[in-house]
């Protein structure tokens, strides 16, 4: 069925556009391609398939309710449409006007993108996940209804689409089947940013019509801006918590630990993804630890009101523009606050381009403080002979993903791999990497929407090409004697690899575990005790 998915199906009165067929699926690498070692994709329930729309393929992102009447059905086209006008103006899309507009009107069609899309791979080469096939949709749509003329020639040129509130709602689910990766617009030989329009797509279906994952607004953005961090940790939580983390980094360490809180004029305010603190408290640890050790001035903030000062989450950046602006300016103004020099960004990929990249289009003035990476930084500390390393305490094998945001779309490649090329003797690149890197297919606000069973989908095709390239980097060393090390430096792609790791089974199988770069920076510190990594599945 799915290499028969044409562009117009999306459109058609059928039970479901498209299937995935888990035993069809690209093998992954011994044991993984065992039957016995591949976990059930377990189907939607009756329930929700009664209660919501759920007729693109075998999951739901969005729980999205069907519609009860014709004038529910006519009203969502009509919110679409008057949408999709606003998303082609000046006023209404300040961040992307550009850039969509020329995404919409060229494609050679040539299908370079589909061949670099990890989705579009690992379903088995479904049509329905091309990177094309949600643009080609919207660019029937857009010739058909707001070019002049469009109704003949677009038909014409881009093919027939018919656009009716299946259209519209299976759109909006297909919006969130990819992971906004940007792959694809890298290699498009004529710059066509498919990613840019599966983000728009989110972006009209949230500021125009309310329709959002409700993991990345409700308990996102939202109840970020209402306690200040979406993990829902109000201030004396959060510094509760820390108390807590550095008495435990200093127990592990030996050394005394204490991490300033709301220090006014330091140098640095340094934001985590809130994540981290809650999950993975070694690694605010970690980072405390350098800081202390290179004598830097930082501090942290528990501003979580006027200002957002602990958790540079911004799920805005992945569907509302309206969103982002608002937490990023709340980000800046807890370094304004505090009167700090610059804003460091913890090991978060989508904080560092939400408040770099975008958030340059809204932080003006004095909102407009110097924003850096931690990668940059910590390299810094590590080539500065500020703090002794000795690497043979971290002689195992250990390989780097690149998250999406931090590298193809920064630019920041090199510094964190000279650190593991310093820091780790049996360090070891996936294949491809930097700029060319594959997303751990939980990007885009992914990793944390396991509704219904979008995980099982998330764990099967999403993440499938970077357990696929996880596995191959240790190749030869899978046995669970070696025990290894995939360093991810973001909170988002660290969450998808643990899933990854548990669903799959990887470390009773493989002694795979995973982690951050300070972590393994703190665990080869001469001055620390040994053993700061804990081999151990958490
Ligand atoms: S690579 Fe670019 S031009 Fe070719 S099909 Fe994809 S978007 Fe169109
Ligand atoms: S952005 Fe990534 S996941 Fe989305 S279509 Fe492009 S390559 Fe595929």
């Amino acid at each position: 069925m799915a290499d028969k998915v044409k562009v117009n199906d999306i459109s058609k009165e059928c039970d479901q556009v498209s299937h995935v067929e888990p035993a069809d699926l690209p093998p992954l690498p011994d044991p993984y391609n065992r039957p016995d070692n591949v976990p059930d994709w377990k189907p939607l329930t009756d329930k929700a398939r009664e209660s919501y729309v759920s007729d693109l393929d075998d999951t739901i992102a969005l729980s999205l309710p069907k519609p009860k009447t014709k004038e529910e059905e006519d009203e969502l086209v009509r919110k679409f449409l008057s949408g999709l006008e606003k998303l082609f103006t000046k006023e209404n899309n300040w961040t992307f006007l550009q850039p969509l507009t020329l995404s919409m009107e060229n494609c050679a069609k040539c299908q370079t993108c589909s061949d670099a899309c990890h989705v579009y791979e690992m379903s088995g080469n479904n049509p329905l996940y091309r990177p094309t096939y949600r643009s080609d949709v919207l660019r029937r749509v857009y010739f058909k209804y707001l070019k002049p003329g469009g109704k003949f020639f677009g038909r014409w040129r881009h093919g027939p689409i018919d656009l009716n509130w299946k259209t519209v709602l299976r759109l909006a689910e297909l919006a969130y089947r990819c992971n906004i990766c940007r792959r694809c617009a890298m290699t498009c030989p004529i710059g066509v940013d498919n990613a840019l329009i599966a983000h728009d797509l989110r972006k009209l279906f949230s500021q125009e019509m309310g329709i959002y994952a409700k993991e990345l607004h409700d308990n996102g953005s939202v109840l970020q801006l209402k306690v200040g961090s979406s993990t829902g940790m109000n201030p004396e939580v959060v510094k509760d918590n820390v108390e807590f983390i550095d008495e435990d980094t200093s127990e592990m360490t030996g050394l005394e630990i204490k991490t300033p809180f709301d220090k006014k004029g330091a140098d640095i305010l340094l934001i985590h993804n809130a994540g981290e603190i809650m999950a993975w408290p070694e690694n605010h640890g970690a980072f405390a630890t350098i800081f202390q050790a290179a004598g830097l001035s930082w501090t942290l903030s528990s501003e979580s009101m006027d200002a957002l000062g602990y958790d540079n989450i911004n799920y805005g950046l992945f569907y509302d523009d309206v969103m982002l602006a608002k937490v990023a300016i709340k980000h800046a103004k807890a370094a304004a606050n505090l009167g700090v020099k610059k804003i460091v960004l913890g090991e978060c990929g989508h904080a560092h381009k939400a408040l770099t990249v975008i958030a340059d289009r809204v932080l003006t003035g004095s909102l407009n403080i110097p924003r850096e990476s931690s990668m940059t930084l910590l390299h810094d500390i590590v080539f500065s002979g500020k703090i002794k390393l000795d690497k043979s305490r971290n002689d195992f094998p250990v390989t780097l993903h690149d998250p999406c945001n931090l590298v193809r779309a920064m630019g920041v490649v090199m510094p964190q791999r000279r650190i593991l090329k310093h820091i780790a003797p049996q360090f070891r690149e996936m294949t491809p990497h930097g700029v060319e890197n594959y997303c751990c297919g939980g990007g885009s606000g992914f990793a944390i929407m396991s509704g219904h069973n979008f995980e099982d989908w998330r764990m099967h095709v999403s993440g499938r090409k970077k357990m696929d390239q996880i596995l191959k980097a240790f190749e030869g060393q899978l046995d669970p004697s070696i025990d290894k090390y995939v360093c991810a430096p973001c909170s988002n792609c660290k969450g998808q690899i643990r899933d990854l790791i548990k669903y799959w089974d990887m470390w009773e199988k493989s002694h795979i575990n995973y982690g951050g770069l300070v972590e393994l920076i703190v665990n080869c510190m001469v001055d620390a005790k040994p053993g700061f990594i804990q081999w151990e599945m958490h």
